[in-house]
């Protein structure tokens, strides 16, 4: 399956030296960890709330124990394990092919796999801070307490993701479009390119290789060399990394 496209992207990638990647949802569904969003609809029934209104700035401070009975649930997949496109992208790091992997993603898979430049958009699950002191905590630790996560002064614990109806950290946004305005070749995964910021972010591209590999295909055409309508894992896996 894929055969004349993971030969060329096999071709774009030995011809690249300074590769992004930036991905989405779709790269950790492979680790089995689902997208919060498509939240089963028994959920939304017993709590009256979407998802997407639950891991909101607003829901977060009003309604503390609820957005972390959902977040525990949903969104914190702590046994999961990175999957061929993390360890590949890593290969890739090592190999001094690639220079920053991009991600949607908060739960640290392209860290577990060796990634050394992650820019995390939207934050981490691994990082967690006393809203009163700023004392750190890690995720077991917050995945393991009861109800509201607390800090040993009594201060609630948030964790360092982005929620709605907060912005984005400016220094990782900024870095992100480094990476990318300085990169030969972009590859996009597991993402749709129609939300924020990744629409936006492609804009500043300006290398030769433009590749996307997603599930289903892409709402929005991005003038993409290669288009790859397949998990992401089942590509990257076949690739094969030769040193840059
Ligand atoms: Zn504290």
């Amino acid at each position: 399956m894929y055969e004349q496209e993971v030969k060329r992207l096999q071709e774009m990638i030995d011809d690249s030296e300074r590769i992004v990647f930036f991905g989405g949802a779709g790269v950790s569904t492979e680790s089995n960890i689902p997208d919060f969003r498509s939240a089963d609809g028994l959920y939304q029934q017993k709590h009256k709330y979407s998802p997407e209104q639950i891991v909101s700035h607003t829901f977060f401070v009003h309604r503390t124990e609820s957005f972390y009975e959902f977040y525990k649930e949903k969104m914190m997949f702590l046994d999961a394990k990175p999957n061929a496109a993390h360890k590949k992208l890593a290969e890739l790091e090592e190999a001094g092919k690639l220079t920053a992997v991009i991600t949607q993603n908060i739960d640290g898979l392209h860290q577990a796999a060796g990634s050394k430049n992650v820019l995390e958009l939207h934050g981490s699950i691994h990082r967690n801070y006393c809203q009163s002191c700023r004392k750190f905590y890690d995720a077991a630790y917050v995945k393991g307490s009861e109800g509201i996560p607390k800090c040993s002064c009594g201060g609630t614990i948030k964790p360092d993701v982005v929620l709605y109806e907060e912005g984005l950290d400016s220094d990782v946004i900024n870095r992100s479009i480094k990476a990318i305005s300085e990169a030969d070749m972009l590859i996009i995964g597991g993402t749709s390119l129609v939300v924020y910021p990744a629409a936006g972010f492609i804009d500043y591209f300006r290398g030769k290789h433009l590749a996307v590999i997603n599930k289903s295909t892409t709402a929005r055409e991005v003038g993409a060399k290669l288009t790859i309508a397949a998990p992401i894992g089942e590509i990257m896996e076949k690739i094969e990394v030769k040193r840059g």
